[in-house]
Formats: structure tokens, C-alpha cells, sequence
């Protein structure tokens, strides 16, 4: 691990799953412990093997020497390999939360009465609206646009029904209010999914090719979430600058809340403020006021968009 240390890069592992990425400036590189197969942003190569005893990675000399040689990549040939590997991303989906029957969080403040599935509607329409008009080529969906109702499955089969080609991806934006019985409670935070959110358990029977393939798309994926936590972190920025003098800035969170089963999608979850605050409750009934909300959670895409399309990641 001293090649790491000294070369500047950052190793974060996961013990449970015997996972890592080891990430430098603009590399990725994503491995698991026993396989000699490594994704270095988004492609695969073999000859890297990790081993693993008392609390400790190690390298054989071989591997050791290609770890150093990925590190101390000489600029050049990084931006061949960056050309060859530029994502798009053809589909944005914009989720607002709840709807019809399920009304979502309840604010009953002194004058009005706010509803999240309201609010999250308003929100995700200007949302949508800004990005139609930035992005004429790409498609631009909402899970709904009026007031009803909709599974979890049937938001979340939208998103995995979407055809996509190699180096393609999805984002997928769920909108939602807060709710505390702490009246006092305020402000915004972004959820994003925890790497690894998906167990991809190997079966000893399947062909070698098979077994490839099943620990590459692991790989993959923890780069995606990794991408996930990248535009949650744009968007709260987003918010930020566009409501932080008005409101409280809670942060990012990691949790499972939903499981997206394709793996090409970075997907996260705003909270845009409180509805049971009584001055955050109203003012997320006011057009202005949401117009902010909107005009950060959409500057976040963008720059999340822009970096990752022009493989500045
Ligand atoms: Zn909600």
C-alpha cells in the first residue's frame, strides 16, 4: 500500500465485500480481492491481483509494477484513454415523490395547509422545463406530471426499461419534502445510494465468461455509485447558492431507499425543506421561492452533466 501512499491516490475499501477503488486525479481504477480483473475508468484489464490477510492488501511484484505504471501515467496516453471513454448521457428522469392518494408529507401551518406531492410537482415541472431547453438532444422524463398515484415499481420500471448502448447513462432525480414532528426543523439535504447497494453474489457453476462479466458489472457499479455521490454533492452545491442564505444546508446522506436495478444510473434523492416549518413550510408554497429551488437543483445537473460528457470527472 505504500505505492498508493506515495503515489498521492486514495484507496477506499470495503472489508465487507473485499472490494476497493483506488482513485488519482482523473483514474479510477476499481478491484476485488482474488480477481485479476481491474476496470481503470470504465475499461477492463486483467493482471492486477489483490490479496488480503490480517487487515492488509497486498501485491505480488508483477502487479505491483502495473499499480505503479497506472499511477504514474504519463499525461498523454491518459487522454487517449479519457477520449476513448467519454460517457453520454441520453435520459434525465425527474421523479417528484408521491401523488394522488399518497399526498406524502403534511404541513398544517397558521394560514395553509402544504402538501409535499404539491410542492415536489411544482418543483420537478420548472426542473424539467430548464432542462428541455438546455439539453434540445437528450430526453428528458418525469415519472409524473400530474397528481397521481404510482408504485415504487412502476417509477423505478421506467428507468429500467430504457434501452441503452455501451458508455451510455442514466440520471435519475427523485424530488421529495420533509417532515419533522420538531417544528423547528429546516433546510435541505441530497441522498444518494451507498456503494455496493446491489450484492452481486458469484455462483461457482457459472462459465468463466459468465463469472467475468458478473465481476466487471460489480466493479461497475461501484464506480456508478461513486458518480451517484459526484451529483448529489453538484446539487446540494446547486442549492447552495441558490437558497443557503434562506435555508439550512443539512448535508449529503447515504441510505438505500429504493433499488435501481440497471446499472448504469447515477440516482439520487433531494429533500428540498421542511414543510412542518412554519416559514419553510410557506415559503415552499410560493412560486419564488421554489423557482430558487429549481434553478439550484438544475445548475447541479448541469455541471454534473458537463463534466462527466466532457470526461473532466
Ligand atoms: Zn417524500
Amino acid at each position: 500500500m505504500d505505492i498508493i501512499d506515495k503515489s498521492g491516490a486514495e484507496l477506499r475499501w470495503n472489508p465487507y465485500r473485499e472490494k476497493g477503488l483506488i482513485i488519482k486525479n482523473d483514474l479510477v481504477i476499481s478491484f476485488l480481492v482474488g480477481s485479476s480483473t481491474i476496470v481503470v475508468n470504465s475499461k477492463v484489464f486483467t493482471g492486477l491481483e489483490f490479496t488480503y490477510s490480517e487487515g492488509q492488501l497486498f501485491l505480488n511484484k508483477e502487479s505491483a509494477d502495473l499499480l505503479y505504471r497506472l499511477l504514474k501515467i504519463d499525461q498523454e496516453y491518459f487522454e487517449i484513454v479519457k477520449d476513448e471513454n467519454l460517457f453520454n448521457i441520453p435520459v434525465i428522469i425527474i421523479d417528484p415523490g408521491h401523488g394522488g392518494r399518497d399526498s406524502g408529507a403534511i404541513g398544517k401551518l397558521e394560514n395553509i395547509v402544504v402538501q409535499e406531492k404539491e410542492v415536489v410537482l411544482n418543483i420537478s415541472k420548472m426542473v424539467v422545463e430548464k432542462l428541455r431547453n438546455e439539453y434540445s438532444h437528450k430526453k428528458i422524463l418525469m415519472t409524473r406530471d400530474e397528481d397521481y398515484f404510482l408504485t415504487l415499481e412502476q417509477r423505478v420500471d421506467l428507468a429500467n426499461n430504457i434501452e441503452l448502448e455501451a458508455k451510455q447513462a442514466v440520471i435519475y432525480i427523485s424530488v421529495h419534502a420533509n417532515a419533522s414532528l420538531n417544528k423547528n426543523a429546516q433546510g435541505f439535504e441530497v441522498w444518494y445510494l451507498p456503494k455496493g447497494y446491489r450484492r452481486n453474489v458469484l455462483d461457482k457453476n457459472l462459465d468463466d465468461n459468465l463469472k467475468l462479466t458478473t465481476i466487471i458489472n460489480a466493479l461497475k457499479e461501484d464506480e456508478i455509485s461513486l458518480e451517484g455521490q459526484e451529483l448529489a454533492g453538484d446539487i446540494l452545491d446547486g442549492l447552495n447558492s441558490t437558497i443557503g442564505n434562506m435555508s439550512s444546508n443539512r448535508g449529503l446522506k447515504e441510505e438505500i431507499w429504493f433499488v435501481v436495478r440497471k446499472a448504469n444510473m447515477a440516482s439520487v434523492l433531494i429533500e428540498v425543506g421542511f414543510v412542518t416549518n412554519e416559514l419553510e413550510g410557506s415559503r415552499l408554497a410560493e412560486k419564488e421561492y421554489i423557482k430558487k429551488i429549481s434553478d439550484g437543483i438544475f445548475n447541479g445537473i448541469v455541471d454534473f452533466v458537463d463534466r462527466y460528457e466532457n470526461g473532466e470527472r
